[in-house]
């Protein structure tokens, strides 16, 4: 079986319909039913989206959404639907299951957003990863977002698989912090994986995208057919995009997390070149015995420091000059925030960084150069 790079560049080559390199965008939203009229008893049943290469209007599928399904498909091993965006994928999951209770621990803001509707919409109940796995049953969910969500430190996959099937309930992993080649939920128990392929799969910072891979065909084809419905289907454009994004993923990842380790490293190690450093969380620094197994390759290029005080997570971004002060991350630009500015729940002296592809020398001069100049900075402010 052909490895992760090389299905990301020619896993959809079997379904692209013309000789070209690059696959076109189809934008159109429509297509033409088979000419030939004995054929059509197979379209009108909807079974439509069975039949690659026959697509029949965007909002089910289209050549470019199935390409990117087909390519993802075959580095996971599952099945893939693709979304709009990670949370419309964390929508279309809530949706699909409808959980009575729901198991969440911290993680991104906007899952537990969406959570929260449907608390207020239906009485979801949600229990923390730490709360008797008693309250829940067949039918419930365990939601395990690892390497979570800011401070890129992870959570023993195979512990909550087996506590929460010891209940009849599913585990679902959000894994956007560490994308392949980096973890692969399916092998510790996971029964559905999600990512925001916003981050790492995109790889650009140019489009929104989410996907939802499961392990049952069943289960693929009932998320479609709610995806047809919810009118959630990734985009033409921005399945585009992510094509041409995913075909250099496993460079990106492997160099974006082996840079983010040397840096964690190299803070860690030296904590006197940095005044006002007081915390690193990453996975690189966790010695926990599943670690090595789960993520076998590498650690997220995801991390967050703890600086001494808020004015100066406040002031520490305006002095990196290759770190662009922004919200997201798993681009191939470096990137900082200050999280407080997007997430209000946030400890006000955290700061999230996502490594890029640039030069490792780089980056952690302009680190230890914006370190000394915001402290002398915050210090005049006094
Ligand atoms: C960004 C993100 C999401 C949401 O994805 P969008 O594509 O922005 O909707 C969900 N989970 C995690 C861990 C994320 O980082």
């Amino acid at each position: 079986m052909p490895g992760n790079a090389t299905n990301f560049i020619h896993g959809a080559d079997d379904i692209v319909r013309v000789p070209d390199v690059v696959p076109p965008i189809n934008i159109s939203t429509t297509y033409r039913y088979n000419s030939d009229p004995s054929q059509l008893v197979k379209v009108a049943d909807r079974g439509g989206y069975e039949i690659l290469n026959n697509p029949w209007y965007s909002r089910l599928s289209h050549p470019n959404s199935e390409q990117i399904e087909n390519a993802v498909a075959k580095v996971t091993g599952g099945y893939v639907v693709a979304y709009s965006s990670g949370l419309s994928a964390f929508f279309a999951l809530m949706t699909y299951y409808n959980p009575k209770v729901l198991s969440i621990g911290n993680g991104y803001h906007g899952v537990h957003g969406i959570a929260n509707i449907f608390t207020r919409n239906n009485g979801l109940k949600q229990i923390s990863l730490d709360d008797d796995f008693e309250q829940l049953n067949e039918g419930d969910i365990v939601h395990l977002e690892t390497p979570v969500n800011p401070e890129g430190i992870n959570f023993n996959i195979k512990e909550f698989a087996d506590k929460a099937h010891a209940r009849g309930a599913i585990l679902s992993v959000d894994a956007t912090f560490a994308p392949p080649p980096l973890q692969d939920p399916f092998k510790f128990g996971a029964d559905i994986i999600l990512h925001s392929a916003t981050k790492f799969f995109g790889g650009h910072s140019d489009l929104l995208a989410g996907f939802l891979i499961t392990k049952s065909k069943e289960i693929r084809d009932a998320l479609l057919n709610d995806r047809l419905l919810l009118g959630t289907n990734i985009a033409n454009l921005e399945s585009s995009l992510l094509i041409r994004g995913i075909r250099t993923l496993d460079l990106r990842v492997r160099k974006q997390s082996e840079t983010a380790s040397k840096i964690v490293h190299y803070l860690e190690n030296n904590k006197s070149k940095f005044p006002g450093l007081t915390k690193i969380y990453h996975g690189s620094l966790q010695t926990d015995a599943y670690i090595k197994e789960q993520l076998p390759i590498g650690h997220s290029p995801v991390f967050s420091i703890e600086v001494e005080s808020e004015v100066f997570a406040k002031y520490l971004p305006s002095k990196l000059k290759y770190f662009y002060h922004a919200t997201s991350l798993g681009g191939v630009e470096s990137l900082i925030e200050w999280r407080a500015l997007s997430d209000p729940s946030a400890n006000p002296a955290l700061l999230r960084v996502s490594i890029g592809v640039e030069d490792y020398e780089d980056l952690l001069e302009d680190f230890i150069e914006a370190f000394t100049a915001a402290k002398l900075e915050v210090a005049s402010l006094k």
